[in-house]
Formats: structure tokens, sequence, C-alpha cells
């Protein structure tokens, strides 16, 4: 048998993960806190399907997905609706996270995977500097590498002694509090725009959709304050006044969960210790879509793994991972967050003025399934470029926010760019407070 390898807990990019070093001869256990069949949540996600390949993970069956919908961005006074434009061969695929799960754990089990369920991880176990296994309701568990895929709350990366170097927590504005639930339809009148999402709506700081299906309505409420059920109806209420669908029975889901929408850790990986998905932040920063970055990311790192051949799974080796992670994708998304703190100074008037007066465009808002970097959104186009200018330059107060997102930017890709290479922990230590610095 080969190496051991724990998975703490069964996130997306944890059991992509797992099977992969399954089918490579490791002797990989998932714990999971949860019963078995009880994972997920009880509404659809969307997520770029090349991310299964790469993952090596097959497609599901036909029945068992739709094509996401293009999404339609509204501005506070609803004026204007931006609809994406979304190329047939870039679309994301919706499936059920049920549907997700079981197809994600069905193929790790058939790789070799083990799964522990019930079993909940309480802390890491450290030797020295060297995470050598965890904690869990079930007893102490040991093995040569611990990947954490706990989510964002993860009580392995929370727990982890300062001296690694890692950040235990997460700031409120850098997580999203969601309620998510399908309603009844109201209404079977044809709707305009389908999925509706909008932006500091009624001057409330964060987005919401409501997407119109066949069968219900989808409402999702994101703000970066805590909020509660009375606000979750009374928003509900205003929203009804302009979308009539909107039924008042809530027919699935009607959770409050959280998202990370911020950089990705500064230091995802110690002596026997890699942090993916949601427990590494690993979600567009602007979106918290994080299904398909976390597959992509199991690839780097079950490679790295793999490509260990002396089975030191150290810092200086697991670096490797987070280099790559970064390089395709972390250094492309983290700039996003500054976009997001942009987002949460408008006033909801020079939103609308985004908007209405042509400075966003459908480019803007497009995010395809191949979309990687916030560069993906701007054409080098110079009359969309030299409208954006002048109509900016009406403003001096946007024009010193949009100003100061600019520089914030600069300094977060200058900051990505100099990450190291290879691993010198004084080195990477300095990186990384440089890094963080640049978002504060
Ligand atoms: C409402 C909502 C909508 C979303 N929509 C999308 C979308 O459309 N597309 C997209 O790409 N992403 C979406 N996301 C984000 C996406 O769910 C995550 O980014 C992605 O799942 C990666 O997170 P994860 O799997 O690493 O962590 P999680 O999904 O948090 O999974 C962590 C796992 O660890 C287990 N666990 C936690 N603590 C313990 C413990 N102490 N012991 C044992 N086990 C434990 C949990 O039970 C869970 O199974 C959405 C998230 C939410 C909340």
């Amino acid at each position: 048998m080969g190496k051991k390898i724990i998975v703490a807990g069964l996130g997306h990019g944890g059991i992509a993960a797992a099977a992969l070093l399954a089918k490579n001869g490791y002797d990989v256990t998932v714990f999971e806190k949860k019963e078995e069949g009880t994972l997920g949540y009880d509404w659809t996600d969307i997520f770029a399907p090349a991310a299964l390949r790469i993952a090596q993970i097959p497609m599901p069956p036909r029945n068992k997905y739709e094509f996401k919908e293009n999404m339609t961005f509204f501005s506070p006074n609803a004026k204007r609706g931006l609809e994406q434009q979304v190329p047939h061969d870039e679309l994301e695929i919706k499936m059920e996270r049920k549907d997700i799960y079981e197809l994600f754990i069905n193929h790790a089990v058939s790789c070799g995977v083990k799964i522990e369920y019930g079993c909940e991880v309480l802390s890491p176990i450290v030797e020295g500097k060297r995470v050598v296994g965890i904690n869990t309701s079930h007893g102490e568990k040991y093995a040569d590498l611990v990947i954490d895929a706990c989510g964002m709350n993860s009580p392995v990366r929370r727990n982890l002694p300062k001296e690694l170097g890692i950040e235990n927590e997460i700031a409120r504005r850098e997580r999203i509090t969601i309620f998510r639930a399908f309603f009844n339809k109201a209404t079977d009148e044809e709707v305009e725009a389908k999925f509706r999402v909008m932006l500091l709506e009624d001057d409330r700081l964060g987005v919401s959709w409501v997407a119109s299906e066949e069968e219900h309505t989808d409402l999702l409420i994101g703000r970066f304050e805590e909020f509660d059920l009375d606000e979750v109806n009374s928003f509900a209420d205003y929203l009804r006044t302009k979308c009539p669908r909107l039924g008042r029975e809530i027919v699935r889901g009607g959770q409050f969960v959280e998202i990370p929408v911020r950089h990705p850790l500064s230091i995802m990986v110690a002596d026997g210790y890699a942090a993916i998905g949601d427990s590494a932040f690993m979600t567009v920063p602007l979106i918290g879509s994080g299904i398909a970055n976390s597959l992509k990311a199991a690839k780097m790192l079950s490679d790295t793994v793999i490509n260990d051949k002396d089975g030191t799974y150290s810092a200086a080796s697991l670096w490797n991972y987070q280099v790559k992670y970064y390089r395709a994708l972390g250094a492309g998304l983290a700039p996003l967050e500054c976009v997001k703190f942009l987002l949460l100074t408008l006033e909801p008037e020079e939103l609308d003025y985004c908007f209405n007066s042509g400075m966003l465009n459908e480019d803007n808002i497009t995010m395809t399934a191949n979309f990687t970097a916030l560069t993906d959104l701007f054409r080098f186009d110079i009359p969309d470029l030299l409208n954006k200018g002048v109509q900016v330059i009406k403003k001096p107060k946007l024009l010193k926010k949009i100003l100061g997102c600019g520089a914030s930017i600069a300094k977060v890709t200058a900051a990505c760019a100099a990450m190291p290479p290879v691993w010198n922990e004084k080195a990477v230590r300095v990186w990384a407070d440089m890094y963080t610095k640049a978002f504060k």
C-alpha cells in the first residue's frame, strides 16, 4: 500500500484529489462529519464542465444537467438590465448539488477512496512544525499528509499553530452570508429577464437574484452583514413588487449559509498539510463560485504529491502546488476582490450611473465557463475604453473611487507576480505579508 493520506472533510476539491491519489496507489481516507447520503444542499449549482475532465471525473448522464441561463444584471434603480452574452460552447452547466456529490463520491469510491461518515474533525495534530494527523470524534488519525477540505470554517486550518504562518480566520467582509430558497410560482406569466441579478437593491449591501424556472422561483439573497428571516421576508416582499412570479411558499432549500469571497490563502501548505477548496478560499471573489476551481486545484495538488517521489510532503515540496494554483487561477482572480470592495463603497446612484451611462457593458459582466481572470471581462476596444473614460470623468467622486480600485488591482497583481517560485520559509513569509497587505 502507498503512503497514507487523510482528507479532512468531504469538500469538492478534497474528494477529487482523493480519487486521483487513490487511483495512483495511495491509501486515502476521507473523514466527513455528516452521515452518508446527507451531503449537499437542496438546490442547484453552476460550474464549468471542463473542470470535470481536468479532475478525471466522468461527465454526468445528460439528464442530470442543464446549461446555465444567461444572467441579466440590474443596478439599484433597475432601469437598464445588462444581459450576459455567453457563447454556447462556453456555457456552464447546472446540476443538483446532491447529484454533484453523488457523481464525485461514486467516482472516488470506484478509485479506491475510503470514506468514514459521521466522523467530526476537531483539530490538527501537530508535532514540531509538521501536521501529522487529525483529532476526530472517532479518535486520533495519523497520516503522511493531511489534505484540508473542511470548507471555509475548517477546524484544521483554524487550529494550526501561528508559527506555520497560515491565516486561521476570515474577516467579515471576506465572506458573504447567503439565504437561498426555491419558492413556488405565484403566476405563469412570461418573464423578460429570467435570471435577474440585482446589485445593492433597495440600498441593501449585497447582491441577490431571482431566477424564474419551470417549476419554481429561485431566490438568493447575499449580504456582507448578518441578517435574519425577518429581513428575508421583508426583502422578498419588496422583490415581489418587481418580480410578481416570486411566490410565498418555500418548496425547497431555505437555509442561511456562507461563502468566502476573498483572495486565496496566502500560504496554503505546511509540512504534512495542504488546504484545498473553500478552506483555502478558492472561490471567485466577486461571485463565490468555487467548484470548478477546487477541481482544477485537485489535479495540481495530486500531481505535486505524486511528483514528490521521496514522500516528504514538506512545505517545500507542496509549495509547487500553491505556485501552480496562483499561476493558473489565483493571480487572475484575486484582483476581483478589489472590484468587490469598489462595489461596497459605491453609492447606489453611482452604480446606476455606471449602468445607465453605458460605462459598463455586456462584456464586463459575461463570465464564461473559461473565465479565469478579471482581464477576461475586458476587451481592448478603443471606442469602448474612450467612452468609459468620457463618462467617468464627468463624475469626480466616482472617478476617485475607480482610480483607487485600479491602484489596488495593480498592487495585488504585482504582489501575485512576486510570489517566490521556490519554497524559502523566510522569503515566503515576507511575500505573504506583502500580499495580504495589498488587500487592506
Ligand atoms: C448558496 C451557495 C451557492 C453556491 N453556488 C455555487 C455555484 O453555483 N457554483 C460554484 O462553483 N460554487 C458555488 N458555491 C460555492 C461552492 O459550494 C464552494 O466554493 C465549493 O463547494 C468548494 O467548497 P468545499 O467543497 O471546499 O467546501 P464545502 O462545500 O464547505 O465542503 C466542506 C465539507 O467538509 C465537511 N466538514 C466541515 N467541517 C467538518 C468537520 N469539522 N469535520 C468533518 N467534516 C467537516 C462538510 O460537511 C462538507 O462536506 C455556492 C455556495 C453556496 C453556499
